[in-house]
């Protein structure tokens, strides 16, 4: 798929005019994108349109393209270089977040200019069974896939944490993304086959071939089915071994989505999430009235646990001006930047605190490399429940996501209620590769044994503590991981929404006294793909034996 050319005249017919044409497209895009927000399928799809509705309220923007009316020029002209150059601005950052912002920036601004110079946004003319490849998908082409007729798709650009990605998950669609260039020489008709599990794009498939895949995928559609039905059962394993699956959220209808699909609670609220598009820093009120929501959302019965503003890094907040660093993943990130600006920590444990009640409510602090770290945030955590004259202090926590946490962790236990592994960040300072970088994106796997190795390192001194142990990281998601993580004694699994049934049916198809001596065999591996292929041998032996019948 190719986007066509558009032919943009520099020049006006008049200001008026230009103006009226700019604010007519400005308001037909805002309630397209209302259109969309109604109709999507999960709060990822409906959260990124109503990011497209926000980017088209920015003021820096708008006021761009309103001074180049003002000079003569057209609508479409001024439109296109107010987002073009806002965009290139949020690239030049150097942060993968904000790139992905310059994407939606992108992709709304076509949607604009579109609408400016009257371009019908067709649909795609797809046959049945489509594989789309194609430079790049826009979240907004992304969502309007007809996945009655498209199979998967394949983007030349594009990262695993886009945007882009986040909506295949939710589509249920396989995606593979930063293929060569060449894929996209390929004529349109042509039988290819995509492995996304393999993250492989054949060209020449056999037939033998597609049809074991067809096969396969089949399999695939039938187990989700079960795994949605069967969501509510708890997470324990045939030896009758409790692991509590709960989710990672980012707002509260993400929650709401968690506890239909089955979520035990909350192991991981990112907090900076719920106001990253803010220009302003939202009210304690405000703050107050978001968390206590999500609490309530909950219930008294059920965890929930809000990690304080993770800033810094990849992840620059609007409100929270910070100077230029050179490696802004070993800067002031996490809780070195709270602790830097104590009265921003300050403010959020209070809106936090008022939450108290509402669930089990956990803090945790992210990021935390040194123990001092930890006691001086628990004594602004006291103060300010003293100052709310709250006489029990809620659970607190820290991330494991830096190699001097893990190694201390027998010194950290003491001093904390309960620990959750970030493996992200714990891979990316582990292994000493950028979790952002492309090229390294192979590479700096998770499955890593010396990430292993710092897990086990971890659970063995919170154990002896008598502290428990989750973990948020994007390893805890993979059905391929649970028997290691299990093994290895890990209590809680927090996972992305869409895939809590699945791991909850993965934990209830293996034996606690297995996953003991898997874990123990794989940390005395060489490298992250040996420790996948006997993880995968392992889940085809268990996991994947008892096929699943059609009923
Ligand atoms: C992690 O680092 O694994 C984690 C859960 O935190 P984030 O991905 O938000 O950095
Ligand atoms: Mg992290």
């Amino acid at each position: 798929m190719a986007e066509p050319e558009l032919h943009i005249e520099e020049q006006g017919a008049g200001e008026s005019v230009e103006h009226a044409a700019l604010t007519r497209a400005l308001l037909a895009a805002t309630e397209a994108l209302q259109v969309l927000q109604d109709k999507a399928v999960g709060s990822a799809q409906a959260e990124i349109f109503r990011a497209h509705q926000e980017l088209l309220e920015d003021p820096t923007l708008l006021e761009q393209a309103h001074r180049l009316l003002t000079e003569g020029k057209s609508a479409a002209f001024a439109w296109n270089s107010a987002t073009a150059a806002t965009a290139k601005l949020f690239l030049g950052l150097g942060s993968a977040l904000l790139a992905e912002r310059a994407a939606d920036l992108a992709d709304v601004g076509q949607r604009v200019l579109k609408l400016i110079l009257g371009i019908e946004d067709s649909a795609w003319e797809l046959p049945d069974r489509a594989i789309v490849i194609a430079e790049q998908l826009t979240p907004s082409q992304t969502a309007g896939l007809d996945t009655r007729k498209v199979l998967g798709f394949v983007t030349v650009g594009g990262g695993a944490t886009s945007h882009v990605a986040i909506l295949a998950r939710a589509l249920g669609l396989p995606s593979l993304c930063g293929v060569p260039a060449q894929a996209l020489a390929l004529a349109n008709g042509k039988q290819v086959l995509l492995n996304a599990d393999k993250g492989e794009l054949h060209l020449e498939p056999d037939l033998a071939a597609v049809e074991q895949l067809a096969a396969t995928r089949k399999q695939h559609i039938l187990r989700r089915e079960r795994e949605v039905e069967q969501a509510a059962l708890p997470g324990i394993t045939r030896d009758g071994h409790h692991v509590e699956v709960t989710a990672n959220v980012a707002s509260l209808q993400e929650v709401e989505q968690a506890l239909a699909l089955g979520g035990e609670g909350v192991g991981l609220l990112r907090s900076e999430f719920l106001y990253l598009d803010r220009n302003r820093a939202p009210s304690p009120e405000e703050q107050a009235g978001t968390y206590s929501a999500i609490a309530r959302a909950l219930g008294t019965q059920r965890n929930l646990v809000v990690r304080t503003l993770d800033v810094g890094g990849d992840k620059p907040l609007a409100y929270v001006p910070m100077e230029r660093e050179t490696n802004p993943f070993l800067g002031l990130r996490g809780i070195r930047l709270c602790l830097e600006r104590p009265q921003l920590l300050r403010e959020q444990f209070r809106a936090i605190l008022a939450s108290a009640g509402f669930a089990r409510l956990h803090i945790m602090l992210p990021m935390v490399s040194l123990l001092s770290e930890l006691h001086l945030a628990r004594k602004i955590l006291e103060e300010e429940a003293t100052a709310l004259g709250l006489t029990e202090l809620p659970k607190l926590g820290i991330m494991i996501e830096v190699p001097s946490a893990a190694l201390m962790a027998d010194v950290f236990a003491p001093h904390v209620d309960f620990f959750s592994i970030g493996t992200n960040d714990l891979t990316q300072y582990t292994l000493a590769m950028d979790r952002d970088h492309p090229r390294l994106a192979s590479q700096a796997d998770s499955f890593h044994p010396s990430v292993l190795r710092l897990i086990a390192t971890t659970v063995k001194a919170a154990h002896a503590h008598g502290k428990w142990v989750g973990v948020c990281g994007a390893l805890a998601s993979e059905a391929l991981a649970v028997p290691v993580l299990i093994g290895l004694g890990v209590d809680e699994l927090s996972v992305s929404v869409p895939l809590i049934p699945t791991i909850k049916a993965t934990v209830r198809e293996l034996d606690l006294a297995d996953c003991q001596v898997i874990a123990r065999q794989v940390l005395g591996l060489e490298e992250a793909a040996q420790v996948r292929e006997a993880l995968r041998l392992y889940h085809a032996a268990t996991v994947e034996t008892s096929p699943v019948v059609e009923h």
